[in-house]
C-alpha cells in the first residue's frame, strides 16, 4: 500500500532529504501535503516536482505568489497560521514527518495526534515543552511516535526486540560541536560565522547553533526521556567527535548495543518512514579501511553551561523545560541577528529558569503563555525591545 506523506516544513533541512528520501520510492510512498514558513520559491519548486494534493505556507504575505504561481496546476493552496493545522487534521495522509523547527512545531503536532497520524518526529522542541502530553497523547490514541534525530534512531534501532525493563542506560553521542578544543577564554569572540560551521553535520541554523552551545544535547537528553520513557540518571552523554557511533543503549547484563553509520539524516529518516522495514538505498557507506579510529571524552560542562542547565530544567520539571527552550529560541536568535555575544546565551537561559515560578501541573495554554513571555523577557534582559520572534 502506497504511503501518503505530509511534511511539515519541506523546505528545511530535514523536509528536504525527506522528499529526497521518498523520491527513491515512488512505489511505495506519495508527497500528500507541503508546508513552508516563507521560503515560497522552493515550496513552488517542490510542488511541481512532486505534486502534491495541496500546499501552505504560514506567511500570509506570501499567499498571493503561491496561488498564482500554482493555478491550473490542480494543487490547492492554504496560507496563515491555522494552515498547519488544518492539514494535520486531513484524513487523506497516512504519515506526517514533523520537521518543524522549534516551538512551532507544537501545535501541529497535536493537532496530527489528535486526528490519529502516526508521526515520524524530527522537531525536537515540541518534546521538550510538551513531552508528558505528547506522549499521552499519542498513547492514548495508539498513534507511533517515530524518532528521526540521528541519536534518538540510533537508540530506537537498538531497542528492537528487547524489553523495556532490560535497559540500564543510554548513551547519547555527541559531536562537541565547533567549540569542542577551543579554549574557555575564546569563547568571547565567537561569530555567528564561526558558530554556523558544523564539523560533521550541514543543517538548519537554529540547532546548528544549539550543536555549537551544546545546548541541543542537553534538548535531547530530554526528548529521550520522554520517547524511551528512562529515568533521567539512566541517560549519560558522551562526545564522540566523528560522529559515527549515533548512540548507544547497555543493558541489564551489561552488554551494549550500538548504531553506527555515516552522518547522512537520510538513513534516520528512512528508517521512520519504513519502520519496521529496511528498504536498500545506496547512501553512502563507511569504510572500514579508511576509518582508523572512534574516539570517545565525557563532555565539559563548566564550558558548555547550555547541557547542565538543560539537567537542571528537566530535573525542576513541570514548565521548566518549556522555559529552557523558549529562552534558548530567544537567545540563538538574537546571537544570529548579531544582538548578544555567544556567552550570553548560557547566562539568558539560566536567568530565566532562575526567573521561573514553577506550576505544579501545566495546561497546553499555559505552556503556549509561558513560551511567549520568556521570549519577551528574555529579549528585554538583553536590552532588547523591539525583536520580532
Ligand atoms: P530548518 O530551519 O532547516 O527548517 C525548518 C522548517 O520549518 C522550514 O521548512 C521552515 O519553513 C519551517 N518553519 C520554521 N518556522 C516556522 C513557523 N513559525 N511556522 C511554520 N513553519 C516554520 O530546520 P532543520 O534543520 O530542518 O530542523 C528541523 C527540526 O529537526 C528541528 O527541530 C531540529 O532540531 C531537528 N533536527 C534537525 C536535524 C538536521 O539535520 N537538520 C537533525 C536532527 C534533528
Ligand atoms: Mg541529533
Amino acid at each position: 500500500m502506497m504511503k501518503r506523506i505530509t511534511i511539515f516544513g519541506s523546505t528545511g533541512s530535514i523536509g528536504r532529504n525527506t522528499l529526497d528520501v521518498v523520491a527513491r520510492f515512488p512505489d511505495k510512498f506519495s508527497v500528500q501535503y507541503l508546508t513552508a514558513n516563507s521560503n515560497v520559491e522552493l515550496l513552488i519548486e517542490q510542488a511541481l516536482q512532486y505534486r502534491p494534493k495541496a500546499v501552505a505556507i504560514s506567511t500570509v504575505e506570501h499567499e498571493k505568489t503561491l496561488r498564482e504561481r500554482l493555478a491550473g496546476e490542480g494543487i490547492e493552496v492554504l496560507a496563515g497560521e491555522d494552515a498547519l493545522c488544518e492539514i494535520a487534521r486531513r484524513s487523506d495522509s497516512d504519515f506526517v514527518v514533523g520537521a518543524l523547527v522549534g516551538f512551532a512545531g507544537l501545535k501541529p503536532t497535536i493537532e496530527a495526534l489528535k486526528a490519529g497520524k502516526n508521526i515520524g518526529l524530527a522537531n525536537k522542541e515540541t518534546l521538550v515543552v510538551a513531552g508528558e502530553i505528547i506522549t499521552k497523547l499519542a498513547k492514548e490514541k495508539g498513534c507511533a511516535l517515530l524518532p528521526i534525530d540521528s541519536e534518538h534512531s540510533a537508540i530506537f534501532q537498538c531497542l528492537v526486540g528487547e524489553p523495556a525493563e532490560s535497559i540500564s542506560k543510554i548513551i547519547l553521542t555527541a559531536s562537541g560541536g565547533p567549540f569542542r578544543t577551543l579554549p574557555k577564554e575564546a569563547f568571547q569572540h565567537i561569530t555567528p560565522e564561526q558558530a554556523l560551521k558544523h564539523p560533521n553535520w550541514k543543517m538548519g541554523r537554529k540547532i546548528t547553533i544549539d550543536s555549537a552551545t551544546l545546548m541541543n544535547k542537553g534538548l535531547e537528553v530530554i526528548e529521550a526521556k520522554w520517547l524511551f520513557g528512562v529515568a533521567l540518571d539512566k541517560i549519560e552523554v558522551v562526545v564522540h567527535p566523528q560522529s559515527i557511533v549515533h548512540s548507544m543503549v547497555e543493558f541489564a547484563d551489561g552488554s551494549i548495543k550500538a548504531q553506527l553509520g555515516t552522518p547522512d539524516m537520510r538513513i534516520p529518516i528512512q528508517y521512520a518512514l519504513t519502520y519496521p522495514d529496511r528498504f536498500h538505498a545506496d547512501y553512502p557507506r563507511i569504510n572500514w579501511t579508511t576509518l582508523s579510529r572512534l574516539d570517545f571524552e565525557p563532555p565539559d560542562k563548566e564550558k558548555f553551561r547550555c547541557l547542565a542547565l538543560a539537567y537542571q530544567a528537566i530535573e525542576q520539571g513541570s514548565s521548566y523545560p518549556t522555559v529552557l527552550n523558549a529562552a534558548n529560541e530567544a537567545a540563538v536568535a538574537l546571537f544570529l541577528d548579531r544582538k548578544i555575544p555567544f556567552v550570553k546565551i548560557p547566562e539568558l537561559i539560566e536567568e530565566a529558569l532562575n526567573a521561573h515560578q514553577n506550576g505544579q501541573s501545566v495546561s497546553l495554554d499555559e505552556l503556549i503563555e509561558i513560551d511567549r513571555e520568556t521570549r519577551r523577557k528574555t529579549c528585554e534582559r538583553a536590552g532588547i525591545y523591539d525583536f520580532a520572534l
